[in-house]
């Protein structure tokens, strides 16, 4: 192996096993501002809640078949796609395990809640129905997070509106669908002992990721590093593991099978798994490994780093972390306040639902993912990098006790992180459009 290439992993493992659990903090919040004034949302009809039982008793047969149309698709059009074992088969006669059989076939977590919940704006407090309980609907031993969250319990056979649905289960995919699934994921950090399907998914071993963390195996799920100068690619092949793309295919694939064979409820829920991940994508921390930081620059500071001067490495990794977090954090922040105050005009409610851009970005197909949307926030990260150098007060950001309401700056360079969040989130609304509506395309 090349120097420079040793050189290159050695600082992309060190960034990529930084990273925190989510992307834009609550997928749940920007989805509603999104959807809710679309016509294909606005009026359409309340849906029945399905279990997911009674969907797969319904639909064995049919999604047997789609399982495999969906491999075909992955191996002929996904890059460094890892093959599904032909091991992994999902057997529409078995009744009794369909369920852990079919999340099995699709390669998630098969230990996920699948919870019926619906997630509520702050502040709103729509739903007269009692709270689901937080530690029904993720896998994590560590919650707090959602405790600033209001969840609802969702009663089988109710009827709930598509926007409560898709909103709802756009945040789903953070609460665990992604964890474990690599030959090296232990049931109990630490101990050795591998996951049942770490064992037979065939991913291998996790390419990234602070192993110390319950969630940090979902990461590579959640990241598209699809953008990379070519030298880094060929230093590290491990950057090219990231599978979102893999997910949003197959979770539009569901979607569309749901809406088609009558199972709405599914249709939206399936619909919603796969914004997540396009949501995920247009955070610019999420497609590029070091944001603002050219591979020359990379090369130095690691031959610093290597004759015992560690601090430049240091200081980029750590910079990378923690922007990556406070913009996400902050955002959250400025969101959550906007509901909390129950405000109904702001720019940002405005960037989520302005759809005069949605046309430009053409149909969601299956160039969409490199071509459109990783492309685009791949290249704002160096700008967006540089806006978080310029205001320092975002780092305040790291400290989860800050509220948005701590501030009190009015600077331009504030303004002009501000302004840059808008862009994205304006990208955000017009993407998430965009795969919904290729997803009721059936
Ligand atoms: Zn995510």
């Amino acid at each position: 192996m090349k120097a420079n290439h040793r050189i290159i992993i050695s600082l992309a493992l060190a960034i990529l096993s930084t990273l925190g659990l989510q992307a834009w903090t609550d997928h749940t919040l920007g989805t509603y501002p999104a959807l809710a004034n679309m016509p294909e949302v606005k009026d359409a009809k309340p849906v029945q809640v399905e279990s997911f039982e009674d969907f797969l008793k319904k639909e064995s047969q049919g999604l047997a078949v789609l399982l495999k149309e969906q491999e075909e698709f992955a191996r002929a059009n996904i890059l460094n796609y890892p093959p599904k074992p032909d091991t992994i088969i999902f057997d529409p006669n078995d009744k009794q395990n369909l369920r852990k059989n079919f999340l099995m076939a699709l390669r998630l977590n098969p230990e996920i809640r699948l919870a019926y919940y619906t997630q509520e704006l702050p502040g709103t407090n729509i739903s007269k129905a009692e709270n689901f309980p937080i530690e029904d609907i993720s896998v994590y031993k560590d919650i707090k997070f959602f405790n600033r969250m209001v969840y609802k319990t969702l009663k089988p056979k109710s009827n709930v509106s598509p926007l409560i649905v898709l909103a709802t289960a756009a945040d789903e995919p953070d609460y665990g669908h992604d964890i474990g699934l690599y030959a090296d994921s232990e049931i109990e950090l630490g101990k050795g002992n591998i996951t049942e399907q770490g064992k037979i998914y065939g991913f291998g071993k996790q390419p990234f990721g602070d192993k110390r963390f319950e969630y940090s195996s979902q990461a590579p799920f959640h990241m598209g590093f699809y953008h990379e100068a070519g030298i880094v690619y060929a230093a590290g092949g491990f950057i090219k593991r990231t599978l979102p793309e893999y997910r949003m295919n197959q979770y539009l694939s569901l979607a569309r099978y749901a809406f088609k064979t009558g199972h709405p409820y599914w249709g939206y829920r399936f619909t919603g798994w796969g914004l997540h991940f396009v949501q995920d994508l247009t955070q610019p921390y999420h497609t590029t490994l070091v944001p603002g930081v050219g591979v020359t620059r990379m090369l130095f500071t690691n031959i610093i780093s290597m004759v015992g001067l560690d601090g430049a490495k240091n200081a980029i990794i750590k910079r990378v972390a923690d922007r990556h977090t406070a913009i996400e954090h902050y955002q959250f922040e400025w969101f959550y306040s906007i509901f909390k105050n129950k405000e109904t005009d702001n720019l940002m409610l405005r960037a989520f639902s302005d759809i005069s851009g949605d046309v430009a970005y053409g149909e969601f197909n299956k160039d969409y993912i490199r071509n459109v949307l990783s492309k685009e926030s791949n290249s704002r990260a160096s700008e967006l990098d540089s806006k978080l150098e310029s205001w320092e007060n975002v780092f305040k950001f790291l400290d989860y006790e800050v509220r948005y309401e701590d501030v009190k700056d009015v600077s331009p360079e504030k303004k002009e992180v501000d302004d840059f969040l808008i862009i994205m989130m304006k990208s955000f609304g017009a993407h998430t459009r965009n795969y919904l509506r290729a997803a009721l395309k059936y």
